[in-house]
């Protein structure tokens, strides 16, 4: 899933982001509540929010509050220090759908997010989650991606590009218009670490690299079948 956590904690936020890209999650860290809503409210497209309560700008019931404001079909996961059942009752009123009462083992955040995962997968269906081309195929939902039947273990960067590949089938794309599909919110990366991750992404497809061609000097395109 594509998730963001907000926590200002950043030794935590660094040892959760870890542990999530583990799980093959995709991640976002906003280290303040006012970016939090930010990346939120972006075109991002963020499935799960992990949200601290205690930020040092505006709260995470504040968050959570804009959020559900703004409309988002959003999960969102609180994060209290703080045992109290008003804390609990105060963050579900302002929209949380759960929440982990701090400290706690990694193992029940990962329960959760399987979870709204599950529940997200038995819900209304979206049309078309099975994106292909030849012999490609890639599910949206359960982020499995195939090549002629068998398995394909992609990084989660990988699988973000591959995924804007197959949604633009014959469609030129720039190195820029993938960075900010695969790293949306990191400034130091650079249009080169596309190339990078388009090598390892074509390793990884084996017979079916051919199906992402290079545009010289512009950048990559999905092969029209
Ligand atoms: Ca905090």
């Amino acid at each position: 899933m594509h998730v963001l956590l907000v926590e200002d904690d950043q030794r935590l936020a660094r040892v959760l982001r870890r542990l999530l890209e583990d799980d093959r999650h995709v991640v976002e860290v906003a280290h303040d509540g006012e970016t939090g809503v930010e990346i939120a409210t972006s075109p991002a497209g963020i499935e799960v929010i992990v949200l601290d309560i205690g930020l040092p700008d505006i709260t995470g019931l504040e968050v959570a509050r804009r959020v559900r404001t703004a409309g988002l079909e959003v999960a969102i996961i609180m994060l209290t220090a703080r045992d109290t059942v008003n804390d609990r009752v105060t963050g579900l009123d302002a929209g949380a759908d759960d929440y982990l009462v701090k400290p706690f083992a990694y193992e029940e955040l990962a329960a959760r997010l399987r979870a709204l995962g599950r529940r997200r997968e038995s819900g209304p269906r979206r049309p078309e989650p099975v994106l292909a081309a030849g012999p490609i195929a890639l599910d949206e939902r359960t982020r499995r991606v195939t090549v002629e039947g068998r398995s394909v273990d992609l990084s989660p960067r990988e699988f973000s590009l591959l995924e804007c590949l197959l949604r633009h089938p014959g469609q030129t794309l720039s190195r820029d218009q993938l960075l900010d599909q695969a790293w949306p919110f990191s400034v130091a990366v650079t249009p080169n670490a596309v190339d990078a991750y388009v090598h390892y992404l074509r390793t990884k497809l084996g017979p079916a690299a051919r199906w992402v061609e290079t545009v010289r000097g512009i950048g990559y395109r999905l092969a029209d079948a």
